[in-house]
């Protein structure tokens, strides 16, 4: 029996606060709290059970140590932004409180994300005896666990790995992005990178792509991105000789995107407009539709998985493993679309381990550090089950 607190009130806030309320018996006590107190209370109104909501600023620390110390939570989801993650983790560090994250951080003033800065807090967490567990969303998440999954299960060793995401999804929108539009522009508009025979290599953003046949879905064309998990599975999986990340995206979609980066609407630095500063890109993100907004309508599906090559005992092998997720479906659970849903399912899914103590230990941990057989078990009976296939 342990308080949970939720830190943001967006479309994944919404999946985690419905999620823990389905586990009376591991979450006693609900508190969602977020920038804006009101989109806490609309979510916390769509629940039966009782859930507590606060307002804080998550990039205020002391405000956010005074909110932990009145919760008492035995762990604290983020699913804010990433910009707001090492000033929760400190929050963390002063109560001695658990923390878990679906994003790695970023600063506000670079599209560069990295696990560097997080990874930072390993010794203090580990002296303080608390638990960081970072990327506990679908992609970087499942996509870890399911690579700890094949590894440990089916390969001696993993050569090849490639993670395909895509949303054939449609919103009914001329251009929206399913989760938070601001990193969302920021991860699609950088260079592409994969890791290749212990080296980074680089692409032009969008330049390289290929046709891939998802299930439940048909063929795609996805687009080679660098993602946050390639960082640490290239790290943590031993043996891996390449690592790449795909997803799909519409005509459409590239080319509202072409115009809005041509035009400098994608911009993240300061513009002088009217004698006020503002930053394009959050502009942007005030006229774009609220990911939230578009679950009610959604049709059709996500289907993401990993496509792993290796050896077991001396034979080549290959296998992909993977989930199909409905967004009318989740829609129809927890008023939700996919994207959110394959997202908070698995920070609910994170934190359960924790605060069960089937994942619990000290220090700071990507998903694909920890068993991955009690996590898959538990996400299958969560919403999110999963199916491997020898290719
Ligand atoms: P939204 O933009 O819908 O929600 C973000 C929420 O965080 C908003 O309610 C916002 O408040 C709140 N917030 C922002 N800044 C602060 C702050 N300083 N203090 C308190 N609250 C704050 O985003 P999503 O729900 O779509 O995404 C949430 C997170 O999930 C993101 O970090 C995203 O990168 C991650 N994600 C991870 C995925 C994965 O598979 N691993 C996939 C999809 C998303 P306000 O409403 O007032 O602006």
């Amino acid at each position: 029996m342990s308080n949970v607190l939720i830190v943001g009130a967006g479309g994944v806030g919404q999946v985690v606060a419905h999620k823990c309320a389905q586990l009376p018996q591991v979450f006693s006590d609900i508190t969602l709290a977020s920038r804006t107190e009101e989109k806490c209370r609309r979510i916390a109104a769509q629940i039966e059970r009782p859930i507590r909501t606060a307002q804080v600023d998550a990039d205020n620390v002391p405000q956010m140590i005074a909110l932990i110390e009145r919760v008492k939570p035995k762990v604290v989801i983020n699913v804010a932004l990433p910009y707001q993650d090492l000033h929760i983790m400190d929050a963390c560090l002063a109560t001695g409180v658990d923390y878990l994250d679906t994003a790695n951080y970023e600063p506000l003033d670079e599209a560069k994300f990295e696990y560097k800065w997080q990874w930072a807090y390993q010794e203090r967490f580990k002296q303080k005896g608390i638990m960081a567990l970072l990327g506990s969303g679908f992609d970087p998440g499942v996509t870890n666990v399911y690579t700890a999954h094949l590894h440990k299960h089916e390969f001696d060793e993993i050569e090849w790995l490639d993670i395909v995401d895509a949303n054939a999804g449609s919103h009914g929108q001329p251009f929206a992005t399913n989760f938070n539009p601001e990193i969302n522009i920021r991860e699609i508009t950088q260079r592409g990178r994969y890791w290749e025979d212990g080296a980074w290599k680089e692409t032009d953003p969008l330049s390289v792509s290929r046709m891939f046949d998802y299930p439940g879905v048909g063929e795609r064309k996805s687009y080679l991105l660098y993602h946050e998990e390639l960082e640490s599975l290239a790290q943590n999986i031993k043996g891996l000789r390449r690592i790449r990340f795909w997803m799909t995206f519409g005509e459409s979609y590239l080319k509202h995107l072409e115009v809005l980066q041509n035009v400098g609407m994608t911009r993240i630095d300061e513009v002088e407009f009217e004698g006020k500063k503002i930053v394009p890109i959050k502009f942007l993100r005030a006229l774009l539709p609220d990911p939230a907004s578009l679950a009610a309508g959604y049709t059709g599906k996500t289907s993401i998985g990993c496509l792993c090559e290796g050896v077991k005992d001396g034979v080549r092998r290959r296998y992909f493993i993977y989930n199909v997720c409905d967004h009318a479906e989740t829609y129809r659970e927890v008023r939700a679309q996919a994207v959110s849903y394959t997202t908070g399912v698995p920070a609910v899914t994170g934190a359960a381990m924790m605060v069960t103590g089937a994942w619990k230990r000290a220090g700071v941990f990507n998903m694909e550090q920890l068993d991955p057989d009690p996590f898959l078990a538990d996400l299958a009976r969560r919403g999110l089950p999963w199916h491997v296939e020898e290719r």
